[in-house]
């Protein structure tokens, strides 16, 4: 609550001066951009706050923070039924959420602390495309740097805080780093909503918890917008995302493949692409309302990446998601193998404009180029093939990618 007042104006003259400067919004192809800016990103994770609830309480002004980016739903949990599904559970999402890949990549499949994730994470794809860049994870939840543990080992975190469940020290911490520090990304993970949810379900206490971290994210807010009176050169992506969101009606759990469970957001403080702003009409799977149609937690590593001008070759991509800034990549990937058969069948939307050509290639391996508006691509030549295939699609240059396992 003490930081309210302060934090209310804060947050206007922080909108109001990205509207004001368009400049500082990078466009990644213009290279004058970017040697001009120097990028950086800031990505605060909010456990367990669920879409809905947090739509109350901006209605209410009690998440005027939160509710001062652009603002859009999103999934978590994969696509059920297929490989990628996951628990809605905090081990899963944030491992989603930090690698731009589902469990079948990640392997995080649970809340569970001996887990270490397994897929190249947003720290370690930024790292080795430039060493220089310095990164930092400060969780109020420990299981998640536990989970990225060989991340810190490898220097690919170089500051890596736990602070125990006291989301006051994640805001004490990352707000300093923010304004006096030299870290190009900072991850910030608070938590108390999620502990607020499954104590007192859907109740005050739950809405107090909105209220007080859009308060601590305020508090980072305003240290980034003094950081920025003195760095004018420094252009900062922010975004705020949950991890999942709760079981109906009470809200106090979670884990399972609910619709409000599955319901999550992405909040920006950057014009998104289509892919955040313009949820496809008539999803592939068509399951939860079509809330496959909407951008998912998996799309926040590599909206990161290409802030920071880091976009992996097409024939070393591996991540599910797409990023939600530039240039749209093929929407509503799938691809199935048919082992009867011995075929994988690969799907995309997206076809405007008509004609541009969609490049496919298998591990690495450039097997095929299509036009956008088939649609749809077969691979007949995987006989000899047992075990995980990465097929990756790109189109515009912006690769996406699915794993599919084959078994004869
Ligand atoms: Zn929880």
């Amino acid at each position: 609550m003490r930081y309210s007042t302060v934090a209310l104006s804060i947050a206007a003259c922080l909108s109001l001066s990205l509207a004001c400067v368009p400049a500082l919004a990078l466009t990644p192809s213009s290279a004058d951009s970017q040697k001009s800016k120097t990028q950086k990103a800031l990505l605060i994770g909010v456990d367990g706050m669920q879409y809905e609830k947090l739509q109350e309480a901006i209605a209410q002004n009690m998440a005027p923070h939160i509710g001062s980016l652009k603002l859009a739903k999103s999934y978590i949990g994969g696509i059920d039924g297929t490989s990628t599904e996951q628990l809605t559970n905090s081990g899963p999402g944030w491992a989603t959420i930090l690698t731009g890949s589902w469990v079948n990549r990640h392997q995080v499949d649970a809340n569970n602390g001996a887990l270490r994730n397994q897929a190249p994470s947003l720290f370690e794809q930024l790292k080795r495309a430039a060493p220089q860049r310095k990164t930092t994870s400060i969780v109020s939840w420990g299981t998640i740097n536990d989970n990225f543990a060989e991340d810190i080992a490898q220097g690919y975190i170089d500051s890596a805080t736990k602070c125990l469940d006291v989301d006051q020290c994640v805001a004490d911490k990352a707000g300093y780093e923010l304004e006096h520090g030299e870290s190009d990304l900072v991850f910030a993970h608070f938590d108390e909503p999620d502990l607020a949810g499954h104590d007192h379900g859907f109740a005050t206490e739950y809405q107090q918890a909105i209220q007080g971290v859009d308060a601590q994210v305020g508090q980072l807010l305003s240290a980034l917008e003094r950081r920025q009176a003195t760095h004018p050169k420094e252009d900062w992506l922010i975004i705020v995302s949950p991890d999942h969101g709760r079981r109906l009606p009470d809200g106090y759990s979670h884990g399972q493949q609910t619709l409000s469970e599955k319901t999550t957001f992405i909040a920006m403080n950057k014009s998104a692409n289509a892919q955040l702003t313009d949820p496809v009409s008539a999803p592939t799977n068509p399951g939860h309302s079509g809330l496959y149609g909407f951008a998912s937690q998996a799309d926040i590593t590599p909206t990161i990446l290409k802030h920071f001008g880091v976009t992996p070759e097409a024939a070393q991509h591996s991540m599910d998601g797409l990023p939600l800034i530039g240039a749209l990549g093929v929407r509503q990937l799938t691809a199935q193998a048919l082992p009867a058969t011995s075929q994988v069948v690969l799907t995309w939307q997206g076809d405007k404009p008509r004609g541009k050509p969609v490049h496919i290639y298998r591990d690495g391996q450039h097997i095929a180029s299509v036009p956008n508006h088939q649609g749809e691509y077969i691979d007949n030549d995987v006989k000899a093939i047992n075990g995980n295939v990465n097929y990756t699609v790109e189109i515009n240059k912006v690769p996406v990618s699915r794993l599919v396992t084959l078994q004869h």
